[in-house]
């Protein structure tokens, strides 16, 4: 088994603990109980952040020096079976999203867009913005990024490479195509963050679904009506794995006349939805970090609220649009632009 791509030494020589510090959940009276707990993490002790951790994957990108804090993390917790949900919950979840081998070869040409387990989403393929498009979906190709919310990183090693090698023999090897539009950036998380980390090959290339719309509308700029709209953004933890991408929506708002409006909880003080914790059974967090969340979606003023994940939007979206806020998915607000 390949271990996590850690270097002990960068914690050893690190000023500003920043993984731990600016940790919106776990708390610390200074920098040195911080430090004093990463190093405990790193030795392979045992540390209160194993157990209070949220698994809401910022300290990923909090590092400067991308030293996998959270992969770390997950790898203690599960040595140590710290498990953040309750067993039978892990247990029912592992059964429910196993790959279930019902996949068979199916001709697609470029772009080929994974909709990883969502088949309910497939309807957003539409329209100019994937004009000539393939989809491909179900728990055979699911990305099972999520196992990370529960002390499971040996599943993530056991079945992401037999997705990645689906991906490839059913699909893409006969195809015209070598990359791979990922619609939920959790796929593109593990295609880049996770595979790095875990030593873990991905034979194509993930593109993510904002580099796709954002070329898209470079090609399609005389059909953008915009929209003209202030918009609040809510920013899903699998954004944490690829940040860069973060500027790329900025980009795409621009062009299609959508105004992020400024927020407390937004960029990279953005706030768990609340359905990691409802589905640890941390029901009080949860209500409080939607109440949170939604408080200050309100107080700036917005007509949409625009999700990235799927799985926010279904924890949110209803509550969201009960206050007044059209809840959308990024996709589908670029498609309004473009008048469809
Ligand atoms: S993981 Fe990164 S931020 Fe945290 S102690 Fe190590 S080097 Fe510093
Ligand atoms: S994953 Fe989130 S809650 Fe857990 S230690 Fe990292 S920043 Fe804190």
């Amino acid at each position: 088994m390949k271990s996590i791509k850690f270097n002990p030494d960068l914690c050893v020589n690190c000023e500003t603990i920043d993984c731990l510090m600016k940790c919106q959940y776990v708390t610390f009276s200074d920098i040195a109980e911080a430090r004093e707990e990463k190093l405990k993490i790193n030795d392979g002790k045992d540390s209160r952040v194993l157990h209070e951790c949220l698994t809401c994957y910022s300290c990923q990108e909090y590092c400067p020096y991308d030293n996998n804090p959270f992969f770390l993390l997950v790898e203690r917790q599960e040595e140590k079976g710290v498990l953040p949900a309750p067993k039978p919950i892990v247990e029912e979840q592992l059964r429910m999203m196993a790959p279930k081998g019902r996949i068979t070869k199916q001709a697609v040409s470029g772009p080929v867009v994974d909709m990883c387990a969502f088949p309910m989403l497939t309807g957003c393929v539409r329209g100019k913005l994937f004009e000539g498009a393939s989809t491909i979906v179900g728990t055979d190709i699911f990305c099972n990024i999520m196992w990370l919310h529960f002390a499971k990183n040996s599943t993530i090693r056991e079945r992401v490479p037999q997705m990645i090698d689906n991906i490839m023999s059913f699909y893409l090897k006969d195809s015209d195509t070598n990359e791979l539009v990922c619609f939920h950036d959790e796929c593109y998380g593990t295609y880049t963050s996770v595979a790095d980390a875990y030593g873990i090959e991905v034979p194509f290339k993930p593109i993510h679904q904002f580099d796709y719309y954002n070329q898209r509308l470079d090609i399609l700029k005389d059909h953008i009506k915009p929209i003209n709209a202030k918009i609040v953004y809510q920013r899903p933890c699998s954004n944490r794995l690829c940040p860069q991408t973060d500027q790329v929506l900025d980009e795409i708002f621009e062009k299609i006349g959508a105004e992020r409006v400024p927020r407390k909880y937004d960029r990279e003080n953005a706030l768990c939805c609340g359905g990691v914790p409802r589905a640890h059974q941390r029901d009080e967090l949860a209500d409080e970090l939607v109440e949170k969340n939604i408080n200050d979606m309100l107080s700036v003023g917005a007509t949409y609220c625009v999700f990235n994940c799927p799985f926010c939007m279904a924890t949110l979206g209803q509550e969201v649009a009960e206050q007044g806020l059209m809840p959308i998915l990024v996709s589908d607000l670029v498609q309004i632009a473009l008048g469809e």
